[in-house]
């Protein structure tokens, strides 16, 4: 499967901040060998320099201006245009991994200045960061801040594999493989919503719809299906569907035992990957090949998620 590609505020790879520093994040360090970066600095992109003095974004009347304080240059105009055209050109990716806080790519996390640039009178999107949020409202968009909450980042994980394997799937489609996808992904899809597994089904079982037109529109479901987090409820729904593969070839204790695991994971002291991989174990065991296929038992490489 390709690596899922991911655009990257670029100072996490090459010191390019105002003061000339690099962040250094374990996270996307981890993640550099599991995923493509395709790395992006607007603010250096557009002609400021290392060192440069810093941005700030002021909110006056709905609309939100760059300015840097120091030289008294309005940037707004500049960026919008290197905004535009940077996105016109990105190509197969599947998420983004932007800076927190900053005024260019901060994610909800930027500063707000009244219209003096004296006083915070708020937080929100960075410039780059609010045209993507509106170019691609179904990609995955993050800082690295909120990375650290282990909820959100399981969400960014399972998407942006889930989408690079879609991708693959474009990349070289045909009725058959999109059966296959959608056997694959079945549990997944059902975890984060019935409606859209549903309404993949159709699409993949629709005989008179061209083949281009069905990928398309299989494809803009796809996105649509992982926009919310799970629940814990949806979860469970997910693993007592698994569990009916099981039934017949477990015994007596082993159904309580597995009873007893969902219980404790419904009342939060136990986590998901300790059921996933007990199911994982027994799919082994008795060679359920279509649980061994199921994406939801290992959406991600393992590693990225600890
Ligand atoms: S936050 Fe964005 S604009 Fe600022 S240095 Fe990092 S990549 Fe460049």
């Amino acid at each position: 499967m390709s690596k899922p590609r991911i655009v990257v505020s670029r100072c996490f790879l090459e010191p390019v901040r105002y003061n000339g520093e690099i962040i250094k994040d374990f996270f996307i360090e981890k993640l550099k060998n599991y995923v493509e970066f395709i790395d992006v600095c607007p603010e250096v992109d557009i002609g400021l320099g290392i060192p440069r003095s810093k941005l700030i974004l002021i909110k006056e009347n709905n609309f939100k201006r760059l300015i840097q304080p120091e030289t008294k240059r309005d940037l707004t105009k500049k960026m919008e245009d290197y905004i535009e055209e940077r996105l016109n050109n990105f190509k197969d990716f599947d998420g983004f991994i932007l800076k927190a806080k900053s005024p260019s790519c901060g994610v909800g996390s930027a500063k707000l200045y009244d219209k003096e640039g004296k006083k915070v009178i708020g937080r929100g999107y960075g410039l780059f960061a609010e045209a993507i949020k509106r170019r691609f409202p179904f990609l995955p968009l993050e800082d690295e801040g909120r990375l650290r909450n282990q909820e959100i980042k399981k969400h960014f994980l399972v998407r942006i594999f889930t989408f690079a394997s879609l991708r693959d799937l474009i990349k070289d489609f045909g009725a058959k493989k999109l059966v296959d996808f959608q056997t694959k992904h079945k549990y997944l899809l059902m975890t984060y919503s019935q409606k859209h597994l549903k309404l993949l089904g159709q699409i993949v079982a629709e005989g008179k719809m061209d083949l281009k037109e069905k990928i398309k529109k299989y494809q803009e479901i796809f996105y649509q299906a992982f926009q919310k987090r799970p629940s814990r409820g949806r979860e469970i729904n997910t693993l007592r569907h698994i569990i009916g593969h099981l039934t017949s070839k477990l015994n007596q204790r082993e159904r309580k035992h597995l009873e007893d695991l969902i219980t404790k994971y419904e009342k939060g002291w136990l986590e998901l990957k300790v059921l996933l991989e007990l199911i994982r174990n027994f799919a082994y065991r008795f060679d359920i090949k279509y649980l061994l296929l199921q994406s939801y038992l290992n959406p991600y490489p393992e590693e990225l998620g600890v």
